[in-house]
């Protein structure tokens, strides 16, 4: 069974994918955490984010960085949105995301493209969104909790940013699979969600 969880950033479907996979017993992949490597690998080659070329070298991240806390930060997140954007940088990494997605016994992957891209045949498909208020408050409270100070009407304009970046791009934009269960976590709380989120599955794999 593959379960794709899509996407815009911070509207839970990382925290809701964690949940699947562990409820399911299943391995998951954050497809996100890669573009992040890339981006930072950019940035430390001292690159441009928006150079294909550049981007398309920094492909070549030793996997180490994978596990660098470095990759959560607002900053790589961004260089991460503006590499994503080169077809030669989202062609780098599907091999690995499809490898995972077709192991045996399956996988849960998240990110902005496995319904429509990465595994078109998945199983069950959600679509986590929220408003951007909203999104841009739970990204604020997070941050509050790291004790990182920056003022939500700027976190809310990098995330307005972040989405037209993901939703215009010419290759593999962030949109719902046509066969994909929108599921908008704007009013619930990330128990409510996630219990939501395995009733979906749930009422998938029985009408299958
Ligand atoms: O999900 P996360 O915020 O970690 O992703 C960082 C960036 O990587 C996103 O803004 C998006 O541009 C890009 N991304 C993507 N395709 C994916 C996962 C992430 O384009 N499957």
């Amino acid at each position: 069974m593959i379960i794709a969880v899509d996407g815009p950033t911070a509207s839970g479907k990382g925290t809701i994918a964690k949940a699947l996979a562990s409820h399911f017993g299943l391995p998951h992949l954050d497809t996100g955490q890669l573009y992040r490597a890339v981006g930072r690998q950019v940035q430390l080659n001292g690159g441009d984010p928006d150079d294909a070329d550049a981007a398309r070298a920094a492909c070549a991240f030793p996997d180490a960085l994978l596990d660098d806390a470095i990759l959560r930060s607002e900053e790589v997140g961004g260089f991460a949105s503006r590499v994503s954007v080169h077809p030669d940088v989202r062609r780098a990494l599907y091999d690995r995301q499809r490898a995972f997605a077709l192991q045996p016994g399956g996988a849960v992957l998240d990110g902005r493209d496995i319904g429509t891209v990465i595994a078109p045949e998945a199983e069950v498909k959600l679509f986590v969104t929220a408003s951007v208020a909203e999104r841009a408050r739970r990204r604020w409270l997070e941050m509050q909790g790291r004790g990182i100070d920056v003022p939500l009407a700027e976190i809310e304009r990098d995330i307005a940013a972040r989405d037209a970046r993901d939703m215009g791009r010419k290759d593999a934009p962030l949109r719902p699979a046509a066969d994909a269960l929108v599921l908008d976590t704007t009013h619930f709380n990330r128990e409510a969600a996630i219990e939501a989120a395995i009733e979906a599955v749930r009422t998938r794999l029985a009408a299958r």
